[in-house]
């Protein structure tokens, strides 16, 4: 994982909208020459002859007196130009993105929240675990590589994280179903790659019977696939 923290006076009137709320990264090729101001409209008429790479981050913190947001990028090992960048990524180069975009509400009635995922969803589910208040409760499991990739995660709610281990042959559907769900109500957010994501909507959904307006799964990424856009 590689936090990049990016900064400038255009962060001035970022909006935040909190929890797991990302932006969208423009990528484009070095040699374009890109509209002057660029701004979404301008980038948007352009679209049909320049079209950027695009890749969806969450924002891990967003400091609103000094203009700053931090993005947490898994460096994969498929590299993709999102995760190239920010391997490659030193002080002074630019980021191009769009955002932010609504993020999760958590439901302040439910005894518990469950949220599950994978590295790429670690930035989420931090940003999450620390806007919860007081006297919440949260179950995480986040899919890790191994026990280097943990971190601390902050929150003033009652918290439970599983680390899971891929190197100790650890999957996170694995995990989940055999610890079952805590008692009470449950609200679920469950976020990573596509295959598992649709494992763990289908047990929560169908196996532990919860409503669906109670889970709240997004794919964040495919197995196998450049992210369209
Ligand atoms: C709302 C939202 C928020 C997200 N927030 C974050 C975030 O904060 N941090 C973060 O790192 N990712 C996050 N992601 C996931 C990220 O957008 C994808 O992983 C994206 O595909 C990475 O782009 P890339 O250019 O590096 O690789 P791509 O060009 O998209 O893919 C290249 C290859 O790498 C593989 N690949 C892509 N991502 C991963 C991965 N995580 N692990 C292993 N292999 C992978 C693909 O299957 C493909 O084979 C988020 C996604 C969404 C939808």
């Amino acid at each position: 994982m590689a936090r990049v923290t990016v900064g400038g006076e255009q962060l001035a009137d970022f909006a935040s909208t909190g929890t797991d709320q990302h932006v969208m990264l423009y990528f484009y090729p070095p040699d374009v020459r890109l509209p002057e101001p660029l701004t979404l409209e301008t980038a948007r008429q352009q679209m049909s002859s320049i079209r950027p790479i695009m890749r969806s981050y969450t924002v891990r913190r967003h400091d609103p007196v000094s203009h700053e947001i931090d993005i947490d990028f898994v460096l994969h090992s498929h590299r993709g130009p999102a995760a190239d960048w920010a391997a490659r990524a030193k002080p002074g180069d630019e980021l191009i993105f769009v955002g932010p975009s609504p993020a999760y509400q958590p439901e302040p009635a439910a005894d518990w929240q469950l949220l599950i995922g994978d590295e790429s969803a670690l930035p989420a589910i931090g940003a999450i675990l620390e806007e919860l208040p007081a006297g919440a409760r949260a179950r995480a499991y986040v899919e890790i590589e191994d026990a280097g990739e943990r971190q601390v995660l902050a929150s003033q709610a009652d918290t439970e994280i599983t680390w899971v281990r891929r190197d100790r042959g650890e999957s996170l559907e694995r995990v989940v179903r055999a610890d079952g769900l805590p008692t009470g109500s449950v609200h679920a957010w469950v976020a990573g790659e596509r295959q598992a994501v649709r494992a763990l909507r289908g047990y929560l959904l169908t196996e532990c019977g919860l409503d669906r307006h109670r889970v709240r799964p997004t794919t964040y990424w495919k197995d196998g696939t450049s992210h369209a856009g």
